[in-house]
């Protein structure tokens, strides 16, 4: 059924996005643009918020980032734009990124406090509430794809470590050896941190197991919201995690609720960011039961859970969304957040850091 269609994009979604009237490519300069004829249809992407800094970013690795933004999210917007799920849309356009060394997800993942990668990932259908997750697991080359067999063909909604990997083998997921997800750049990053703890932990013993820099120690999750044609939302989120985590510490990513929820009653939202604030401010169904309940528009919910609760929490972060309309929503309270948008006209919107032109 055709759906009744609204406003596809309007500017100040766009503007409203983390006041970040940011890099942009193609964006329309028209306040509104409409269509009468045609279901909408839309995708937002994130690959990770935190301290991103334009001044300690090499030009190089800047371009690197847009490039695959770019790639990642015209993977999605061909599935959409072709009559597929939005499910499949999220799924495709996460599997790009998580290929790519760039991002804290799949190949990229960074490392824990023994060396090793642990992996997080979750998805959830808007259409059936379905959702599906994994925790914690170390072979599996695309986390997301796990996550969304848990969903598909398990009786569960969340699996972690062994049990997870043992459920992939009998369902033909692609494994690959540990060695897969070293790389040198999160490597590095470990060894960093360490060094950075041992000297603080020689002044305080009592902080032994606070870490002082944890806050910046989580950097390039991925992430993906959509709408199809047939106004059904999804949305999924996939990462290493946190450098230097131990304990198989999970953060919210693969938590329903916390880092991925959707209901085509109100938006899909995909989240990134410092993880226990994001679980115990149970970010993306608060943003979402503030539409359904509240009747607010996905950025003015968006605004408020990641600006006031979480940011009132002392926590930091951001999320992608788009709502039932195709609204967007890329909202953040860090330096920056790797993002794209881009609507049914095939406008494409890229953005990094907070005001950066
Ligand atoms: N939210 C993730 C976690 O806490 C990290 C991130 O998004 O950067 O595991």
């Amino acid at each position: 059924m055709i759906r009744k269609f609204f406003a596809v994009l309007t500017f100040s979604a766009l503007i409203s996005c983390g006041n970040n009237a940011d890099s942009t490519q193609n964006q329309t300069s028209e306040a509104t643009k409409t269509n009468t004829e045609q279901p909408t249809f839309g995708i937002v992407i994130h690959g990770g918020a935190g301290t991103i800094l334009k001044k300690n970013m090499t030009d190089s690795l800047e371009t690197a980032y847009k490039e695959i933004l770019e790639k990642a999210i015209r993977v999605g917007h061909k599935i959409l734009e072709d009559g597929g799920d939005a499910m499949d849309a999220v799924t495709a356009t996460i599997n790009v990124m998580e290929d790519s060394p760039l991002f804290n997800a799949g190949k990229g993942a960074v490392f824990t406090h023994e060396e090793t990668n642990e992996l997080d990932a979750s998805v959830m259908d808007g259409k059936t509430l379905n959702a599906g997750a994994v925790a914690g697991v170390t072979r599996i080359k695309n986390p997301i794809d796990l996550a969304r067999e848990v969903m598909d063909n398990s009786d569960h909604v969340m699996l972690a470590g062994k049990g997870a990997e043992i459920f992939a083998e009998t369902r033909g997921i692609a494994l690959v050896d540990p060695e897969y997800f070293f790389t040198e750049r999160r490597y590095n990053s470990l060894l960093r941190i360490k060094e950075q703890q041992k000297t603080q932990l020689d002044h305080d013993e009592k902080t032994a197991f606070v870490d002082p820099f944890i806050k910046d120690s989580k950097f390039g999750t991925v992430g993906c919201a959509a709408l199809d044609k047939n106004g059904n939302l999804a949305a999924g989120t996939s990462t290493g995690g946190m450098t230097n985590k131990r304990w198989n510490r999970i953060g919210d990513a693969p938590i329903i609720g916390a880092g991925t929820y959707a209901n085509n009653a109100s938006c899909a939202v995909s989240s990134t960011g410092w993880g226990e604030y994001f679980i115990r401010a149970m970010v993306a169904h608060d943003i979402s039961a503030l539409m359904e309940y509240k009747g607010m528009s996905v950025q003015d919910a968006a605004r408020t859970v990641i600006h006031d609760k979480v940011g009132g929490l002392g926590g930091d972060g951001g999320i992608v969304a788009i709502d039932k309309d195709g609204n967007v929503a890329m909202e953040f309270n860090t330096a920056g957040m790797y993002r794209a948008h881009m609507n049914a006209n095939g406008d494409l919107v890229i953005g990094i850091y907070e005001n950066q032109q």
